[in-house]
């Protein structure tokens, strides 16, 4: 599948289209985009191409300036809307994309559903968030929502990159890399992530791959990563050539 995020002071809507639009080739089973504004997780999903997408958002006024988007190659679950991403936890403040498979799903959804979890799609990805959500429940410091996604994570079995927003954290995008492709791209006072550089190409030269075992916090005032266990990495983006 295709992932694309982004989080600044332009309207992400339209970044997180353009960029969907050169992944589209990575799957067209469906579309869909997260923002979050005035509080809220906001999710638009269409069944198909993105223009589906694309049509549905022309009749939407966003004034999000954070959001993250997904083109689906479906694995687990029907190509139907209610199993496009991105996918939310029961409150519907957390949202999720994930390109891979997670591996452990079942065992993992069984286990949330016996806490109180409601699940609304056959997917494997929709146990991501409702994962973040049952660790941000025992949480009670600052670093919150990137240290509950470290934990989800480290709980998941497979190959899988993620991106996650949250209403609760709406100057956080939390990114993942495992065995699954994740890039950053550095702007000013503006990040973007994708799972190929040519989604955000047109915006900054400036990048970061993430390695496997990669979690990285980007904010509009910065890009910190870690490793699985919690370690601070430091890591530079690297400028690529204007040919590639
Ligand atoms: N396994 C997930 C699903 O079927 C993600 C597939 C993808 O990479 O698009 O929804």
């Amino acid at each position: 599948c295709g992932i694309v995020g982004y989080i600044g002071t332009q309207a992400a809507t339209e970044i997180l289209l353009a960029g969907l639009e050169k992944l589209e080739y990575r799957g067209y089973d469906s579309a869909g985009i997260a923002t979050v504004w005035e509080g809220e997780t906001h999710c638009v999903r269409a069944k198909g191409k993105l223009h589906n997408l694309r049509s549905k958002l022309e009749q939407i006024e966003i004034p999000a300036q954070i959001g993250i988007g997904h083109t689906r190659w479906a694995t687990h679950g029907k190509p139907e809307e209610y199993n496009a991403h991105p996918h939310m936890d029961t409150a519907k403040r957390i949202a999720v994309v994930q390109n891979g498979i997670v591996e452990n799903y079942r065992e993992l959804r069984e286990n949330l559903k016996q806490k109180g979890h409601l699940f609304v799609s056959d997917t494997d990805t929709e146990v991501i968030p409702h994962l973040i959500a049952e660790f941000l429940k025992n949480s009670s410091s600052s670093s919150d929502f990137l240290d509950a996604v470290r934990q989800a994570v480290n709980h998941l079995e497979g190959a899988f990159a993620i991106a996650v927003i949250s209403a609760d954290y709406p100057d956080e995008l939390i990114v993942v890399r495992q065995q699954a492709p994740l890039v950053i791209g550095f702007g000013q006072g503006e990040f973007f992530c994708a799972s190929d550089t040519p989604a955000i190409v047109a915006h900054t030269r400036a990048v970061l791959p993430l390695e496997n075992g990669e979690i990285a916090r980007l904010t509009p005032l910065g890009v910190e990563i870690y490793n699985f266990a919690g370690d601070r990495l430091k890591k530079q983006p690297r400028l690529l050539n204007f040919t590639s």
